[in-house]
């Protein structure tokens, strides 16, 4: 590749991140990468209707969770800002003014309302109503009406929008990096609107003319921005500007596999479509995010990479650098992937059995501190140790391992009632008698000395192990009894053998 690669992605803030504009970045992040290229961040603010509060931030967020953060965007200015186009507003109308001069686009002063009616008259007829070659010259354009009605009309101050003039049969040939060679045929296109008289251009121009002044190389977006993709490439052409390469991401489809990913099929299957936890700024109602149900972000980018793309070889643990060395662009599939949000957890599982203990210890603290509970982290460290093999997630060592830092407030009713019998009790006051002499609680030795003591009285192991793990853990659950008790140290194990023969005796 000759000229510097220059790559972007362009949300438009209109609420969280979807997985899918996840993924784009993503792509985007390792094709700038691999190229020792940029990443620019571009929002694309044009459409204030639909401008939701904090959605950029989340984006910025998100990006930077993930790891992939932006080298040039809002906030990080470079050579090319300002990077939200509310903030370039001026600079389009000169470019669709020159499109007019060129005779590549002109004024459409037709009302919604009479627009509205010929899609009626035209629905009625069986027909579909597309303002393009086909019926220009009989609406109210400047192709059609005199140069005098059109500065009347301009004069005047009536609404007005500056349409792109669609050739009426052409077959364009446009290359994709993904999809090969396209054959577009002209004469279905509609004369899209650029701009408005409201001073603001349309998606379609401004994303044309900053792909243009921010001298992106490669367009890589999304399969919902194909339809678009003529328009673009007519768009540059009209412009005399060489077009950036583009090249189309396949759909995220549903675990089912047909139609597209939504929040809603998250919600039904209980998994997250958004990388951070969002509260709707008006409705006030959470979205799950993967951050916050404990996903490490390795998980998140490994499962992400895997969606539309595969190395082509049976590896299939990369984590960001290595997605970098291994990610091309013409390895990406064409069709839909399907999501499964099983192999996340299971990417998921993979990262925690990688994890650096001291990290996952750093976040158990976290869990802790928020209920509460005092640890050294010394001793938050030795649990982890005990407990991180059979965790998915950092919670998980919470779940299975509460007993190490508190004493169980109930016990698993059916349990209880297989170990403790009636001779329980007095079994268990022997044992703290056994475990009062004991000088060292480590587990080891205790493990010995219990033994000993079972094979003296020549009772079953099970009679003395089970309720003796009920006391400790309130359930049959949890590692090595021993590393239990020696972690808790003497004192809470025969306060926790105490409690319980008060409660089950
Ligand atoms: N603003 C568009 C979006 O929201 C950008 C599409 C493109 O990358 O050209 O996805």
């Amino acid at each position: 590749m000759s000229a510097k690669v220059r790559v972007r992605f362009a949300p438009s803030p209109t609420g969280p991140l979807h997985i899918g504009g996840v993924r784009t970045a993503l792509y985007n992040y390792l094709f700038a990468k691999k190229h020792k290229g940029d990443f620019v961040l571009r929002i694309e603010d044009t459409d204030q209707n639909r401008y939701v509060e904090g959605a950029e931030d989340y984006i910025i967020e998100s990006l930077n969770w993930c790891g992939i953060p932006f080298n040039e965007g809002p906030g990080k200015e470079g050579d090319y800002g300002p990077y939200r186009q509310s903030e370039r507003k001026d600079m389009y109308r000169k470019y669709a003014e020159e499109l007019i001069k060129s005779d590549n686009a002109y004024y459409a002063f037709d009302t919604a309302e009479e627009l509205d009616a010929h899609r009626k008259d035209h629905e009625e007829k069986g027909k579909t109503f597309i303002y393009n070659w086909h019926n220009r010259q009989k609406l109210k354009n400047s192709l059609a009406l005199s140069e005098d009605e059109i500065r009347d009309k301009l004069d005047a101050g009536e609404d007005y929008v500056i349409r792109f003039k669609s050739p009426e049969a052409e077959n364009l040939h446009i290359k994709d990096e993904i999809r090969g060679e396209m054959e577009i045929d002209t004469s279905t296109l509609d004369d899209k609107v650029l701009f408005k008289s409201d001073g603001m251009p349309t998606y379609h121009l401004a994303n044309i003319v900053d792909d243009h002044l921010m001298e992106i190389s490669h367009v890589i977006r999304g399969e919902e921005w194909l339809p678009s993709l003529a328009l673009h490439f007519m768009l540059y052409r009209a412009f005399g500007w060489d077009a950036p390469k583009f090249a189309h991401l396949p759909l995220i489809l549903k675990p089912q596999g047909k139609g597209k990913l939504s929040k809603r099929d998250g919600d039904k299957l209980g998994f997250p479509v958004f990388p951070l936890e969002w509260k709707d700024p008006n409705s006030g109602e959470i979205s799950a995010g993967y951050r916050e149900d404990g996903y490490f972000p390795e998980a998140v980018t490994n499962m992400l990479a895997f969606l539309g793309w595969n190395p082509g070889t049976e590896q299939e643990f990369f984590k960001l650098n290595e997605l970098v060395e291994a990610f091309e662009i013409d390895r990406v599939h064409k069709g839909g992937a399907k999501f499964d949000p099983e192999k996340t957890k299971w990417f998921q599982q993979h990262y925690m059995h990688e994890a650096d203990e001291k990290v996952v210890a750093e976040k158990l603290e976290k869990i802790l501190q928020h209920k509460e509970i005092e640890a050294s982290s010394e001793y938050v460290l030795q649990v982890v140790e005990l407990m991180k093999e059979r965790a998915v997630f950092v919670n998980d060592i919470w779940e299975q391992g509460y007993f190490f830092f508190v004493a169980p407030t109930s016990y698993d009713p059916k349990n209880a009632k297989k170990a403790w019998k009636e001779d329980t009790s007095d079994l268990m006051q022997e044992l703290i008698d056994v475990l009062k002499e004991q000088e060292s609680f480590e587990a080891e030795t205790l493990e010995a000395k219990v033994k000993a003591w079972i094979q003296e009285k020549e009772v079953g192991f099970g009679k003395v192990m089970q309720p003796f793990r009920l006391a400790l853990v309130g359930a049959m659950q949890g590692p090595d009894l021993y590393e239990i008790a020696e972690m808790i140290g003497k004192e809470e194990t025969i306060s926790r053998l105490e409690k319980a023969i008060k409660t089950l005796g």
